[in-house]
Order: structure tokens, then sequence, then C-alpha cells
């Protein structure tokens, strides 16, 4: 994928969060991250993305659903 290519090359081979170099297999593997998720409107433009490690994109998900569903969970409450 050339845009996961242009956005590793622009970052010097590192992660976003992190700034540990990618490797190509592993937590450390790159991935593309949306800076502003497409669920909260975000665009998938070049301006809205960045490369994260594997490890940090997963991290980032994780910290999002807990956040939603403690959210939801106050709306039921
Ligand atoms: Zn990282």
């Amino acid at each position: 994928m050339w845009v996961r290519r242009h956005l590793v090359k622009l970052q010097d081979g590192r992660c976003c969060y992190c700034k540990r170099p990618f490797t190509k297999r592993g937590a450390t593997r790159a991935t593309i991250e949306h800076r502003k998720s497409l669920m909260d409107g975000g665009s998938d433009d070049l301006s809205n993305l960045a490369a994260a490690c594997f490890h940090c994109n997963q991290h980032r998900g994780t910290q999002k659903n807990q956040a939603k569903q403690k959210a939801q969970h106050t709306i039921s409450t």
C-alpha cells in the first residue's frame, strides 16, 4: 500500500507514538492510524493519517473501546 510506505518515509521509519523503528513483522510492524477515527468523522485523507506500530494502534483502539463502554455504562445507569 503506497500510503503506508509514504507515511513511514515521512516519519523516518518510526512509529508516530512510541518512535520505535518499524519492523517487517511483530508488534512494531507499520500500520495506518487515523488521527481522527472514521467514526468520529475523520477522513481517509493523508492529513488525517499517520503510521503507527501495530502495538500502539491496538493499544489506542483498546483505550477507545474502554472509554466508549464507560460512556455507555454512564448513560444506562
Ligand atoms: Zn508505536
